[in-house]
């Protein structure tokens, strides 16, 4: 719902140089999912995750659909997914008639727990049931503990996909996310950290992985001189368009970060000191790019009657992620773990976050809130 002077969740930002290269793409007509902006793009992203292959898409979740593909999953398959994310991460595990089983977050990072990891797979592996791969989210561009679960999926062997598209930018152990299992999704759509308007990217090492994606992108053509398929694809290949829009956003990648953690530690200094209100720290190998901006609310607060009372000041806010495992469309998917996403999801407020937010702006959140909070 739109009114002037209204605060937003998170919108995006352009960098400047977008339309130079939106413009040329027009100008020398590659106005299609071919054309120059592309390998260019795809060259600007590993230049910055420092990876081998990345491969441009038409959103971060055709992105997981070609990646769980490319691991091999299929009808019948059981994939280890975190529930703590948005419905996007899951949707492609039923795209290809396989199952997600749900695994709970732990408190430090609230992503996938590498204990509750390890109880599910020793679950599955008495009932016969091998889990084909494991989806695991950097929520709000919170780095998972990369360390535990790469060492858990090793020793199972068992590949990983990691879902990045919230945390472009975000680093663990000084490395990229999105860098650490078989492959690395990231999502450029026009609420996330960078944005192509519409978009996402496969990242990997595996060059035969990068060759397959691209194949299955577009509509798995054989080569062969006349059209012939012998596998199922599809059409996901980026624009050159969109394309050229990631190529200007990507050039103030490092700035949109800084900005976003700015801005987190703005409401954190603003508002920790109020009784039973919480914000997540970074644990010691985690660089988070701060996407958006959590809290949570004391004890016994609402968080809906909050955003709505925000509502009224014309500031949008958002509830957590709602559990994947409390959704109808996964009553009947196996989930483990202690609940603490739903408690959580009980508590938390995402709060504006956007770059371009003003100081006036982030001074008003933060004064109504310490109303509604009656700290003032
Ligand atoms: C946004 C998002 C996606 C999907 O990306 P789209 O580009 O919107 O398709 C997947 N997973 C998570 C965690 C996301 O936040």
């Amino acid at each position: 719902m739109y009114r002037p002077g209204r605060i937003f969740l998170s919108v995006p930002q352009m960098g400047g140089h977008e339309k130079n290269y939106v413009q040329k793409a027009i100008e020398d007509n590659w106005v299609t999912t071919s054309g120059p902006n592309i390998p260019g793009f795809e060259h600007d992203i590993c230049q910055h995750t420092n990876v081998r292959h990345a491969v441009a898409l038409s959103s971060g979740t055709a992105s997981l659909h070609v990646a769980l593909r490319l691991l091999g999953v299929g009808p019948g398959d059981e994939v280890l997914c975190s529930t703590f994310t948005a419905v996007a991460s899951a949707n492609p595990i039923l795209y290809l008639g396989a199952s997600p089983v749900f695994i709970e977050s732990e408190s430090e990072t609230w992503n996938m727990c590498p204990a509750t990891l390890r109880s599910a797979i020793e679950d599955r592996l008495k009932q016969g049931k091998k889990p084909a791969a494991i989806l695991v989210v950097h929520l709000y561009g919170m780095p998972a503990k990369l360390n535990e679960i790469m060492a858990v999926a090793e020793e199972y062997n068992i590949p990983v996909l990691e879902d990045a598209a919230e945390a472009l930018g975000a680093r663990y152990g000084g490395h990229q996310v999105g860098t650490f299992g078989r492959m690395g999704v990231f999502s450029f759509g026009g609420s996330k950290i960078i944005t192509t308007s519409a978009g996402g990217a496969i990242i990997t090492s595996k060059p035969d992985l990068a060759e397959k994606a691209v194949f299955l992108a577009t509509q798995a053509k054989d080569p062969a001189p006349h059209e012939q398929h012998s596998e199922m694809g599809y059409n996901y290949r980026i624009s050159n368009i969109n394309a050229g829009i990631g190529r200007g956003q990507i050039e103030v990648l490092e700035l949109r970060v800084k900005q976003h953690r700015d801005i987190f530690n703005y409401y954190r200094n603003q508002l920790q000191s109020i009784e039973g209100v919480e914000f997540l720290a970074e644990p010691k190998a985690c660089f988070s790019n701060r996407w958006l901006s959590t809290m949570l609310l004391p004890e016994g607060q609402k968080p809906k009657a909050i955003r709505q009372a925000l509502e009224e000041e014309n500031i949008e806010t958002r509830p957590l992620w709602r559990p994947l495992h409390k959704q109808p469309l996964f009553a009947n998917n196996l989930y483990f773990g202690d609940r603490l996403s739903e408690r959580l999801f009980n508590r938390g407020l995402c709060l504006p976050s956007s770059s371009s937010l003003q100081e006036e702006e982030l001074e008003k959140v933060v004064k109504h809130l310490k109303k509604l909070l009656e700290v003032v």
